[in-house]
This record gives structure tokens, sequence and C-alpha cells, in this order.
């Protein structure tokens, strides 16, 4: 038996009068999905507990089997884990985004999603400045800050795609945090946020910056420090569910799901986490990949940039192409192998209206060679009530996938 399970990150939506009052997912070709929903089984599934934020880490740690409510410590760790950067007991991961400040406010969360080339610089400028930790580069505007201060753990931090818009001053009001534990003393956070309001004061003139302004990109002009975690310790996927696995995404916290799980990372050539992500690629690898595991867990990341940028168009393109390209050379090479099971969901909701992720359940579909159809007929968040799987948690969908 072959397992796929392909992850449209964000893709699920809210009807939307653009559309005549249906969502993307309605309104999007998508012949493979509906087929193999028509003739599989559909339902919902919670990928993110109460308890926490919905975002993608927690979300697709569920997805992979893992329920969050005992495996989640920040999406830092699992992006050091990626990064291939070690962390020590009491190492804290903060991710480090590259953003654009504007009077006080977070303009741009992303710097323009400035490149990885121009990024690096940057992030070894800052090396040079700040003493605090370390900083590590990554892919465009996302990048690592690791320091050696476990009582940051407690710091609350804001994820910036939360906030665009929003004063800076009241997400960084941690004079209450009492991030040293019993003395009283702040000087952790403000430590952090020093580090944060300092970066703008090297950006600002920075060269790079003065390209990018030149060139009428947003520039890097500050850093933000989020997401900050201690290292999880998570069970081998395999000990755990008995199959070899890989994953193919073009970010960095799935890859880290990965590390800590001893999932193999596969890299795939122009998997950029963005629209312009290589799809064909992508499908290409993990068709490819079906030979030498069981179980491949495919994530792109583009429907959730366009329902971030309120991009429905995007966001329709993206969700076609991932049936086109990815899906539809899967089938075409999975035909292979006499019994397979394919899963189609997406790790959470980010509707073009709210621009930013949503906690609702998601909508599953699973074809199996060995298991008959029910009622669903297409792919779409309310189709999916119709079909015989019910409502279940997200790090249920392993089990139910593999009996
Ligand atoms: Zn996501």
């Amino acid at each position: 038996m072959k397992y796929v399970v392909l992850i449209g990150d964000g893709m699920s939506d809210y009807p939307l009068d653009e559309l005549g009052g249906k969502t993307p997912l309605q309104i999007a070709n998508i012949p493979n999905i509906d087929r193999l929903t028509l003739t599989g089984r559909a339902g919902l599934l919670e990928n993110v507990p109460r308890n926490l934020e919905p975002a993608s880490d927690v979300a697709n740690m569920s997805i992979f089997g893992y329920d969050p409510q005992k495996y989640y410590s920040g999406r830092g760790p699992l992006e050091a884990g990626s990064m291939g950067v070690k962390m020590l007991e009491d190492d804290v991961a903060f991710r480090c985004n590259l953003i654009t400040e504007e009077n006080g406010k977070i303009a741009d969360f992303t710097a323009g999603h400035i490149s990885s080339k121009e990024a690096a610089i940057i992030i070894e400028d800052l090396n040079k400045h700040f003493k605090e930790g370390t900083f590590y580069p990554g892919i465009s505007y996302r990048h690592l800050f690791m320091s050696n201060d476990k009582n940051l753990v407690n710091l609350r931090t804001t994820p910036p795609h939360d906030i665009v818009g929003e004063d800076i001053e009241n997400y960084t009001n941690w004079e209450e945090d009492n991030c040293l534990g019993s003395n009283n003393d702040n000087k952790g956070s403000i430590a952090i946020k020093n580090i944060m309001m300092e970066s703008q004061k090297i950006l600002k003139d920075h060269p790079i910056n003065q390209e990018r302004i030149a060139k009428e990109q947003n520039p890097a002009n500050m850093i933000w420090l989020w997401g900050q975690g201690l290292k999880p310790k998570m069970p081998n996927f395999k000990d755990v569910y008995g199959l070899t696995g890989s994953v193919i995404t073009g970010v960095d916290l799935l890859k880290g799901l990965g590390v800590f799980t001893g999932l193999n990372n596969i890299d795939v050539p122009g998997a950029t986490g963005y629209f312009d992500t290589d799809y064909k690629a992508k499908g290409k690898y993990a068709s490819n990949a079906l030979e030498n595991n069981d179980i491949i867990f495919i994530h792109v990341e583009a429907p959730d940039e366009a329902g971030h940028s309120g991009d429905i168009n995007e966001k329709i393109r993206a969700i076609e192409n991932i049936d086109k390209y990815i899906l539809g050379q899967v089938l075409d090479n999975i035909n292979s192998y006499d019994d397979y099971k394919i899963a189609i969901l997406p790790d959470h909701p980010t509707p073009i209206d709210v621009r930013t992720h949503t906690r609702d359940a998601v909508p599953l579909a699973i074809y199996s060679t060995t298991d008959d159809a029910d009622n669903a007929k297409y792919y779409d968040e309310f189709e999916v009530l119709n079909g015989s799987l019910g409502l279940d948690k997200g790090h249920n969908l392993i089990n139910k996938l593999i009996n």
C-alpha cells in the first residue's frame, strides 16, 4: 500500500460576494480532486486544538499524526530543525522575519518577499551587531534567532502576519512579562525588544534597502522575533506508524516537522513556498519518491499566501495548479501500484476576507483503492458534509488512513 497526503496550505475559505457566494474551492476547476472525492470518502478534520493558535505548524503537526497539545513547542524550533541548526536543552529558537515598518506599524510582514540572497547579507550584518544570540539565514523573509535564555519561552510574541497595519508598540509592551522567573527581572524581554527596535537603526540605510527602495521594492527595515520555543520531543514516525515516509515542501517549518519526526525531506529545485513555486517539479519528485517510501506528504504553500494577500484569482490558480500539475502527475504514476490511498486537505483555512488563518475544521477527501465511495460528489467546504468520515481530530488522520 502506498499513501499520499496532499496539503493545500490555507486553501479552504468562506463564500465570497465576488464569487457569487461561492468559495475559491467551489469555483476552481479541480477535476482530479473532484474525481477522487466522488470515488472516495469525505469529511471534516479539526487540525487546531482549541488552546493553540491556528498556525501552519500546529495544523500540519496534526496532519503528520502528532497531537500538538502534546508535542508543539513553537515554530522557531521546527525551523531550526529544518535548517540543520542544533539546539541544546536550554536553547530558545525564535522565528525572525524581515519586515517592512512604516510609521510605527507593520506595513509588510515579508519585506516585499525579499530574496534569500539579499536577506543573507542583512542577517550577516545583524550578527556583527548583536551579541545576545545568533541569527541564522533562511529562505526569503524567514530566518532564525537563537538565544540560550530559556526563560524567553514565556514571552508573549505575536505572528507579524496577524497584525499587518497595526502599531508595533502594542505588541512589544512586555514590561509586565516576567521572563526571568522568580527574581522579577525583565532582562530577557527587554533584550528582545531592544534587538527588534535597534534593528531599525541598523537596517534603515542598509545598502540592500537603498537598492530595494530605488527599485520600488519594500525594504527590510526591521526584524520581528516570534514563535519561540524549546526543542520538541517527538517520537519517530516509523516507530509510531510503521511506515517509511518523505516530505515535499518549500517551507522551513514543514521540513522541521520532517526532521523531528524522522521523515525524509526531499529537496525540490524550484519549490519556493510562494506563487511561483514549480508545481510540475513537485509532482515529478513526489511521483519518483513513491518507489522508496510508504507515505509521501506533499505540502503546497501558495493558496495560503494568496489568502494572506486577499488575492482571489491567485488562490483559485494555486488550487488549480495543485490539481493539474501535482495530483495529476501523482495519479499518472501511482496507478502502477495495486493499492494506494490519497488524502487531500488544507491544514487550516486562510479565508480571503480574513486574510489570516482561522481555526475552522477543514474539508478532507480520502481515496482508497480498497474502499467504497460514500455520498460526497465533489470536493469543497460544504459537500464533504455528505461524506461518511464525519468530524475527527487531525492527529487521527494517519491512523484513519492506515486502518
Ligand atoms: Zn498553513
